[in-house]
């Protein structure tokens, strides 16, 4: 392995380091000017179609830290540059899936096709920050971490909860930092976690609406002990239902809770009338349906 370096004759430097230090260092050097391009899925389409023109783009796929899928003693630890295929298979091979590594799986098989699943990582969905990703609220849901590293200040953690993302495609990451790692956070037996995506096309679309649900009943019982909703399309960001999660904290879990909880999210979640990508009758309906359909899978569950 050795470190490449081209430039071309529109002065547009390649970078492909072999040690997270020299992927810092170019971070710490150009600041918003370097992109760290890994599937390419959004920073091809901001140079194709939006006329983006980035001069020092750096390829972290020969650094062990972005790339290691690693079972610890705190949860799934995901190198920031693994693609949402390796994810797949390697929870699939794992024997004791828990219920958020079970809805990633499900999810991912409606997150594009499989040629950019093969491609994208990880870390460029959250890093873009897309109001309708299809895995950012399940990463809020199940309340991820993140380390991310600068040269200057090293490493620190980051909880992905209602703080994270700042605004439109935007985010607590800063701009000489790199994503490391994601840890997505061990379950236990009490806890159910259920995710939908609602698209125009079954395959293959842009969401609508997604949605993440996390519920921690007390043990042996019907009370809910915590609760963490995550929708997608609702806002210029991924957002978490705060309000509607702490009201549902300590009730129990019966047909009376599905009119508090919808009531709670038609006043938590006002989207304007003039909000983009229209359908807003439409995408407010879905929060509730897909409370709805969380409410009817975890019922279930709990029989
Ligand atoms: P890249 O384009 O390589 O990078 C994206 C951004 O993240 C860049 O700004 C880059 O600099 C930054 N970045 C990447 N890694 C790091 C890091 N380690 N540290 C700091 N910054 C970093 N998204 C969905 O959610 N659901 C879909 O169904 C879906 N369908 C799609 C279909 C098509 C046809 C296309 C083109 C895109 C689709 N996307 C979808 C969006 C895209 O595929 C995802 O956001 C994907 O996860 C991006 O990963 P990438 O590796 O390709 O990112």
């Amino acid at each position: 392995k050795e470190t490449l370096k081209f430039i071309n004759d529109r002065d547009v430097m390649w970078f492909r380091p072999i040690e997270l230090k020299e992927l810092l260092k170019f971070k710490q050097e150009h600041g918003t000017a370097a992109k760290i391009v890994v599937g390419n899925t959004e920073v091809g389409v901001e140079v194709k179609f939006k006329n983006f023109d980035y001069k020092f783009l750096a390829n972290p796929s020969q650094i062990r830290e972005l790339n290691e899928l690693e079972v610890t003693k705190d949860g799934l630890k995901i190198g920031a540059a693994v693609t949402l295929t390796e994810i797949e298979n390697f929870i699939e091979s794992k024997t004791d899936q828990n219920v958020i590594e079970k809805s990633i799986v499900e999810m991912l098989h409606w997150f594009a096709g499989s040629q950019v699943r093969n491609v994208a990582s990880i870390g460029g969905n959250i890093v873009t920050s897309s109001p309708i990703s299809d895995l950012n609220p399940i990463l809020l849901a199940a309340g991820a971490k993140l380390e991310v590293q600068s040269l200057k200040d090293g490493k620190r953690i980051i909880k992905m909860d209602e703080n994270f993302f700042t605004g439109y495609r935007k985010n607590l990451i800063k701009d000489n930092e790199i994503l490391v790692s994601i840890l997505i956070p061990n379950t236990n037996k009490n806890q159910h976690f259920v995710a939908y995506k609602q698209a125009k096309r079954r395959e293959d679309d842009i969401a609508i609406v997604t949605a993440a649900f996390n519920f921690t009943f007390k043990s042996n019982t019907n009370i809910i002990e915590d609760a963490k909703i995550a929708f997608g399309g609702m806002a210029q960001t991924t957002i978490l239902a705060i309000k509607t999660a702490s009201l549902m904290k300590g009730k129990e879990w019966n047909r009376k809770l599905i009119e508090i909880v919808n009531q709670s999210l038609i006043d938590e979640i006002p989207l304007s009338f003039d909000a983009p990508g229209g359908n807003v009758v439409y995408r407010r309906s879905l929060t509730l349906s897909l409370f709805f359909k969380a409410f009817l899978s975890i019922s279930q569950e709990l029989d």
